[in-house]
């Protein structure tokens, strides 16, 4: 296994300018493996609970996702409720229930121990925690969170952001981490608690990566049909480490280049509700956008 994630699996019920859904499927990790599926396989860690549509399970195996880490408990599956107003850049939750994540206690399958690359998706940061301590020294570990966790339990948060090689939060979250306002400041103190590389989404207007010394700007795909924003940050982080998990360069252009994938897969995932826009993407659709972003983001030198 080369791949590996730990979030939630989800029954998401979402409202947005556009329509509305119920129960339908979502989840950190279901949107993050979808992703990443397109470029490598990639292993789920996580829990639902006897109530959850066996036809998603039957989707997810379309994909080369491995589900022998996904547990199934007696119990209610983890539920979300959200909307969205025109401004599409930030979700309001209105209902988090974490039924059967509350009592789940992770147990890495074998062959998830050894993953390379590991992604700890938003999700209880003492998860996050007890799966990092199950995986056998891997290459590179990032790590999405949102203001949940960030308000609810900080100091797990901190500790696990010590461990990590990557972050991934969206520019509201980002802020609130560290309580400052300006980004490229909030860039800086978070780089002090651990992490190396620290991406901020920006929704509409992109995405920003952070090391020490540098930063690269990559716009978001100007779309026409924004449907459902949940999931873009997810999706985003999918193609990221999809690609760093087949290419193993994370050197700064090859980074660059999974910015631009991420924000490629966050792209298609909005256009629908749910994981809709995955059921029928190619890959040669990935190619061709990822194409269109370096025309439209290309200019010559003076
Ligand atoms: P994103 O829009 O990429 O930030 O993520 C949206 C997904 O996160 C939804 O499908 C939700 O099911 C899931 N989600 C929302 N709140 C939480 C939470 N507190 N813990 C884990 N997953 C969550």
């Amino acid at each position: 296994m080369n791949l590996l994630a730990v979030g939630s699996v989800a029954l998401d019920s979402v409202k947005t300018p556009f329509g509305e859904v119920s129960e339908v499927l979502g989840g950190s990790a279901t949107y993050f493996a979808t992703a990443a599926s397109y470029f490598t396989r990639v292993g789920i860690v996580a829990v639902v609970g006897a109530d959850f549509p066996k036809e998603h399970v039957t989707f997810l195996k379309t994909r080369p996702i491995d589900l022998e880490g996904l547990a199934v408990t007696d119990g209610r599956t983890f539920r979300w409720r959200g909307e969205y107003g025109y401004q599409l850049n930030e979700a309001r939750t209105l209902e988090t229930q974490l039924n059967v994540f509350q009592q789940f206690n992770p147990q890495l399958p074998p062959d998830y121990r050894t993953a390379e690359l590991v992604f700890l998706a938003n999700i209880d940061p003492d998860l996050q925690l007890e799966v990092l301590k199950q995986t056998r020294s891997p290459e590179l570990v990032a790590l999405d969170t949102m203001n949940f966790w960030i308000d609810g339990k900080r100091e797990a948060l901190l500790k696990v952001l010590g461990k990590v090689n990557i972050v991934i939060v969206n520019d509201g979250e980002a802020r609130q981490l560290v309580q400052e306002v300006n980004l490229v400041k909030v860039g800086r103190e978070i780089l002090k608690l651990g992490p190396k590389i620290l991406i901020i989404k920006r929704g509409e207007y992109g995405a920003l990566l952070f090391t020490r010394d540098a930063i690269f700007s990559a716009p978001a795909y100007p779309l026409e049909t924004v449907f459902d924003p949940t999931g873009a940050g997810d999706s985003f982080a999918g193609g990221f480490m999809g690609h760093l998990a087949r290419t193993k360069d994370f050197g700064m252009s090859n980074l660059r280049q999974a910015v631009i994938l991420g924000s490629v897969m966050a792209s298609y995932c909005v256009e629908a509700f749910s994981l809709e826009r995955f059921r029928t993407l190619h890959s040669e659709e990935i190619l061709g956008r990822y194409r269109e972003f370096k025309r439209m983001t290309h200019f010559e030198e003076l």
